[in-house]
């Protein structure tokens, strides 16, 4: 393993300042509170966010409801909304090394990574612009004759959107992007430890024009901010990305004023090679699958599940990649891998290390903290072979760079333990036999399939889980449905006007 060590420089310059973004303005917290933001290559404090509560959540759903209901923005066209968002496109790619910056910084993924991100960022607005003048509603054909029938598609209304720490950008576009071209405005908590690209994104959305109150962001905590949040009867909609545990209270809460909500939850993502597989190509992405994002991704394939004919081999071949991983400093350009998110993720990453080895796991690869880099919350990327489904390690979300690799005798095994979890967010299987690959696409219980590949997403494709992974669909046309709301409208035609 090579390790570059974090670049400290960057820490050593002033604390960097950012307020929530509150019906059009930047402002600090009505009781004053901040929060210092850790860059975790480092260790060390970069920037100082406000800390929100519940009197900061009240101004921003009232500031996005008047913005609904009496704003410009509740009469600006679907045109008028899909060139607001072309110019938000424009202008994210004119601030593009601002927001990637503060990504790094804030959250550690390494550069590579948050670069494609923030490339990804401008085409969700770009694609969903593509909509934004076309929600059209229909006339209905009825068995009342004198009665003309037809149906409205309205805005659901304020969206309380809460996102993750893993990726926060890309999480806010897959809700905000939807939310702007069905007209609906939006109050977002971002994660408390990665709070500052979504603030400076609220002020590009500002730049673009977008009428006040339309996007509101509060950083803050989910006990002071997003319970809060989801509870409050002025929010209309839920969209939340984050825990499976979490996803629940959410959902809870959400339901006690009956607004409906969308979950993107946790993963334990079976990743299937089979012995007829192009072994190169299913090593690598097993590779890929775990440790790009440092293992911090939700699709993450944490479950590597390898045909007994090849399982010593591919033991063998997948434990030396993970060693010639370069580990460092997510800025540099040599590294493949930055360091967990905050320094309590790292810790139960290491946990979940920990209780690997208690159940029995045989650890191949990996499964410390680097020594040269111990200020940053950095883990080896590590490998558990001799796995068996029943470990906690093949059971529980680890969301880091821990792969367990178990074996597998047939097609009906393979299925058998993929579908033994508690979550179906995504699963990949690697094999040369198309007729197999497709069975098991009918098979496996997930949200998505990747065949001969992994982790792909795109802007214009369904993404979301089933079982403890979540509901509802985020990416292409049907996420609209979820922002939008049917009203019909009857009206009697054999009344005579006066
Ligand atoms: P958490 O569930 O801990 O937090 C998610 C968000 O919810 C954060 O903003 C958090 O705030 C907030 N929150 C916490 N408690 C509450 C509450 N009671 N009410 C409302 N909001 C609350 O998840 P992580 O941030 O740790 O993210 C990692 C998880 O997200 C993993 O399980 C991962 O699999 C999942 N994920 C799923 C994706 C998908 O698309 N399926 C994509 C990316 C991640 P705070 O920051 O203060 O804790």
């Amino acid at each position: 393993m090579t390790v570059s060590r974090a670049n400290s420089d960057l820490d050593s310059r002033e604390l960097e300042s950012f307020n929530h973004f509150i019906d059009g303005q930047f402002v600090p917290s009505q009781d004053g509170a901040t929060r210092l933001s850790i860059n975790p290559a480092t260790g060390a404090p970069w920037a100082v966010v406000a800390e929100g509560g519940p009197a900061d959540v009240e101004r921003a759903v009232a500031a996005a409801r008047e913005a609904l209901e009496h704003g410009s923005w509740s009469s600006t066209s679907g045109l008028g909304r899909a060139k607001l968002m072309r110019r938000l496109a424009k202008l994210v790619e004119s601030h593009a090394d601002d927001l990637i910056a503060a990504e790094v910084r804030d959250n550690g993924k390494i550069l590579a990574e948050v670069e494609l991100q923030v490339a990804d960022l401008i085409e969700y607005f770009d694609y969903f612009a593509g909509f934004a003048d076309k929600i059209t509603g229909s006339v209905l054909t009825t068995a009342r004759p004198d009665k003309l029938v037809y149906q409205l598609r309205r805005p659901v209304g304020v969206v309380g959107a809460i996102t993750a720490w893993n990726s926060p950008l890309l999480i806010l576009a897959y809700k905000l992007a939807p939310s702007l071209a069905t007209g609906c405005t939006m109050v977002v908590k971002p994660s408390e430890h990665t709070s500052a690209s979504s603030l400076l994104l609220a002020g590009i959305l500002d730049e673009a024009g977008f009428p006040r109150g339309v996007l509101n962001v509060i950083a803050g905590d989910g006990v002071g901010v997003g319970g809060p949040l989801v509870a409050h009867p002025g929010v209309s909609k839920v969209a939340f990305t984050g825990s499976s545990a979490t996803g629940i209270r959410v959902a809870q809460a959400a339901a006690s004023h009956l607004a409906p909500s969308s979950l993107e939850l946790g993963g334990k993502s079976p990743n299937v090679i089979f012995a007829d597989s192009d072994i190169d190509a299913a090593v690598a992405g097993a590779v890929a699958a775990i440790f790009s994002a440092a293992g911090q991704s939700c699709v993450a394939g944490s479950r590597l599940l390898v045909q007994r004919e090849i399982y010593t081999e591919v033991v063998e071949r997948v434990s030396q990649a993970a060693d010639l991983l370069t580990i460092g400093d997510p800025f540099d350009r040599a590294s493949h891998m930055g360091p967990m998110a905050f320094s309590g993720h790292r810790d139960h990453v290491l946990n979940c290390i920990k209780l690997a080895e208690e159940d029995g796991a045989s650890k191949v690869a990996g499964g410390e903290v680097p020594h040269e880099l111990r200020d940053g919350f950095f883990v080896r990327p590590t490998v558990f072979a001799n796995v068996t489904n029943e470990m906690r390690i093949a059971r529980e979300e680890v969301f880091g760079p821990v792969l367990a690799i178990l074996p597998f005798v047939d097609e009906d095994d393979a299925v058998r333990i993929s579908n033994d979890s508690p979550f179906g967010l995504a699963a990949g299987v690697w094999t040369k036999d198309v007729a197999r690959a497709h069975r098991m696409a009918r098979r496996l219980e997930v949200g998505t399939v990747w065949i001969n590949s992994y982790r792909l997403v795109s802007f214009d494709v369904p993404f979301g889980g089933v079982k403890q992974s979540g509901y509802g669909r985020e990416n292409g046309p049907e996420v609209l449905d979820q922002y939008l709301v049917s009203r019909t409208v009857w009206t009697d035609t054999s009344v005579t006007q006066g």
